[in-house]
């Protein structure tokens, strides 16, 4: 399946642009719903498209692979960089459980949203590995925590180009080589791909291999642009907060 993505590739490419030409411009919906068509896919950063990723996958013959050996032709690298929310995290932990997806979390050790050694932290940390996962660190150069609570894996937070690829000593840096390759990457940064939505490839087997970097908190929380998003995500988190300050004991008439 593998052997003519090129060949793959090249038509995909051809179909978007066709497609979305007649689109007029709509980013990245590719079918259309003419009869006998696959069934129109929104690309929204929601739960329900981001299962319709794993599906697509799935069905394009990919394996769920980790960092781990160098990747092989037909692996599915799923990274996650947590940023902002356990609770986001571990509600895409659980949904790829269920479609039999595998995939690396990156947590923070001194993120200013989230506490790793809380007992919600850790709580974390079991459940993600209760669900088949692994867990690398996201660290903030050039402070580097790489205890026994995470694989020697390490993804940069927001890096500069002066270290983003570099090797790091004892662990792999899941941005030198070969790990990282423009052709093999997609990520979903500030709810903008770069290069678009990766499903139809994905269901094609256009790709070799690919790491696809995408950020939980995106995919859980509702909001067609990212400011939208984070307000979305800053509400449950009040309502999240106020049960912490009741549970402590905290009046709240
Ligand atoms: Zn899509
Ligand atoms: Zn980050």
């Amino acid at each position: 399946m593998f052997q003519q993505h090129k060949l793959v590739r090249r038509v995909s490419l051809w179909l978007n642009h066709a497609v979305g030409v007649r689109l007029e411009g709509r980013l990245c919906c590719s079918n259309t719903s003419s009869p006998g068509a696959e069934p129109t896919l929104s690309c929204a950063f929601d739960l329900a498209h981001y299962r319709e990723l794993l599906e697509a996958a799935k069905a394009g013959g990919y394996r769920f692979a980790f960092f781990e050996g160098e990747p092989a032709e037909g692996d599915l690298i799923l990274r996650h960089d947590v940023d902002l929310s356990l609770d986001a995290a571990l509600r895409l932990a659980e949904l790829e459980a269920e479609t039999g997806a595998a995939s690396t979390y990156f947590l923070m050790t001194g993120s200013i949203f989230y506490n790793l050694s809380s007992p919600e932290g850790e709580r974390a940390l079991e459940r993600l590995r209760e669900l088949g996962h692994r867990v690398g660190l996201h660290a903030v150069y050039p402070r580097l925590e790489l205890d026994e609570r995470f694989e020697r894996v390490v993804a940069w937070h927001n890096p500069d180009p002066g270290y983003m690829r570099a090797p790091i000593e004892g662990a792999l840096n899941v941005m030198e080589s070969p790990w990282f390759d423009p052709e093999t990457y997609r990520s979903d940064s500030n709810q903008h791909w770069r290069s678009g939505c990766p499903h139809e490839e994905l269901r094609t087997g256009a790709f070799p291999w690919l790491h696809l970097l995408t950020h939980p908190e995106i995919w859980v929380y509702p909001g067609e642009r990212m400011g939208q998003t984070m307000r979305a995500m800053l509400e449950e988190e009040k309502e999240r907060r106020l049960d912490q300050l009741a549970d402590d004991r905290i009046d709240l008439s």
